[in-house]
């Protein structure tokens, strides 16, 4: 295999010898693998804040089978191109939430500036025959600045969230800047077909490129190739985990429940995961159906993230609200209809506490894919399993067709959903489980990395 050079901006790698892959995250898992299978390197920011430009460390460190390097940021560069452009511009356009965008034309100049950084450091260490892997939204002008550069190696591209249809992309300013910078690339990965159809729409309609099919663009004077690739996990290693759990985590939810049905939800604070409209779908449910109350307890799991961009604040302010609001409705003496919490989980506690839910709620108003629906599944006793209800603005309802699929803005239907899943027959909470599960073990996160990168090596592109 070709050496792999991985980009990203932040690097994560495994710890050597971490005993329970199950339990780590599918991701962190397959890039492991992908890295040391090719003897590579991983390039992205160190998670440390450097005092000044001059004073910023380049670190190297040998791993088992791959080598990392990371670099530090400026405070300057992480408020501009991290908070300001990359979170508080590119994440709200790519879940079509323009309202919600925040745009400082010196937050993208920083985030160039990263960009141009990454690209300089990275040339430093292309070997010929290299393969480069850039992921997501962060990085978008990194191809090209290594074009600059002189490399002419296959880069290839993998955006982890959704990709807008041009017309909620154009709203972006710089948007002909990102992606003709994005086009230096040789492959683009995107996670659903929707996704790709939007892209190759932007190249169409707005770039007014060529496209004669995803394996032959022509666009910007570059060709490139695009393609459908489904992340996910790996759901036997997950189910592993699931099953032999048996922490103090699980064991206290499950005294707490006293034999009540358990509804979850588990996401980062996030507005793009849907926990305003989600709580309201619940209140439906009780205030509908009262034969429920008492007997289920609903957790929503969600911890604190991008504290820095104001709009996560707003949501915050507003989940506790309507926690209030229902809790205040409905609660009795001896018993608590919701419980939101905002601590996170360990990897193996989330996977104990997925097995014991008889309903997740993944319910975003738009997702890349959401693993959290896959590792749902993967956790499931086959012999009882719950009930997914998911979002048909999740990447993941692409696969998952045998979920009781909803649309998280209609409250009442997605409240009537609950109903539904908490009366629905073993037989057929057993058939929907197996489709699922079939899905996901076709396509799992080693099929995801090995797929990206043969089509990656094969550099072909034939007119
Ligand atoms: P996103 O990438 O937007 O955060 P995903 O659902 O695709 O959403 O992936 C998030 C990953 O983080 C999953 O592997 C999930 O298990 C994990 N995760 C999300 N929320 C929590 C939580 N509250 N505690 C522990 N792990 C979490």
């Amino acid at each position: 295999m070709r050496r792999l050079l991985l980009l990203s901006n932040r690097v994560t790698p495994l710890q050597t010898g971490a005993g329970n892959r199950g339990a780590t995250g599918g991701l962190a898992v397959a890039i492991h693998d992908a890295l040391s299978e090719s003897h590579g390197l991983w390039f992205g920011w160190s998670g440390r804040i450097a005092e000044s430009e001059t004073e910023r460390r380049l670190n190297t460190e040998e791993k088992e089978h791959y080598q990392v390097t990371t670099i530090d940021l400026t405070e300057a560069e992480l408020e501009g191109y991290y908070n300001g452009y990359s979170n508080g511009v590119l994440w709200p356009i790519l879940h079509y939430r323009a309202d919600l965008m925040e745009y400082h034309s010196a937050h993208f100049e920083a985030y160039r500036r990263v960009n141009e950084l990454f690209a300089e450091q990275l040339a430093q260490q292309v070997r010929p025959g290299d393969l480069i892997w850039i992921h997501d939204y962060h990085l978008l002008l990194v191809a090209q600045e290594l074009r600059k550069r002189g490399v002419d190696n296959p880069i290839g591209f993998f955006l982890h969230t959704p990709f807008p249809a041009p017309e909620a992309l154009t709203a972006l300013p710089n948007h002909r800047e990102l992606m003709e910078g994005l086009c230096h690339c040789d492959l683009i990965g995107l996670q659903t077909r929707t996704d790709l159809r939007a892209f190759l729409d932007y190249l169409r309609f707005e770039a007014g490129g060529k496209v004669l099919d995803e394996e032959r663009i022509e666009c910007f004077g570059r060709r490139l190739r695009a393609g459908c690739f489904p992340i996910s996990i790996d759901p036997d290693g997950f189910a592993q985990a699931a099953a032999q759990v048996r922490n103090e985590a699980r064991r206290r939810l499950l005294i707490s429940l006293d034999g009540r049905r358990l509804l979850l939800g588990v996401d980062r604070l996030d507005y793009t995961k849907g926990l305003p409209q989600r709580i309201l779908s619940y209140e439906h449910l009780l205030e509908h159906h009262p034969e429920h109350r008492r007997r289920i307890a609903f957790l929503q799991i969600a911890p604190h993230s991008r504290s820095e961009v104001p709009e996560y604040i707003h949501l915050r302010r507003r989940l506790e609200e309507l926690s209030g609001h229902v809790n205040g409705r409905f609660a009795e003496l001896d018993w608590v209809p919701l419980r939101y919490v905002n601590r996170g989980l360990s990897r193996s506690a989330l996977a104990g506490v997925l097995r014991i839910a008889s309903v997740a709620l993944v319910t975003p108003l738009r997702d890349g894919m959401n693993l959290v629906a896959k590792e749902y599944v993967a956790a499931q006793d086959p012999e009882d399993p719950g009930v997914l209800l998911l979002s048909r603005f999740a990447g993941a309802a692409h696969e998952l067709d045998a979920a009781l699929i909803v649309n998280p803005l209609d409250y009442e239907a997605t409240g009537e959903a609950l109903h539904q899943a908490l009366a629905m027959s073993l037989e057929e909470r057993q058939e929907r489980w197996q489709a699922m599960m079939e899905v996901i073990r076709a396509q799992d996160v080693t099929r995801w990395w090995r797929s990206f990168v043969t089509r990656l090596a094969e550099d072909a592109w034939e007119a």
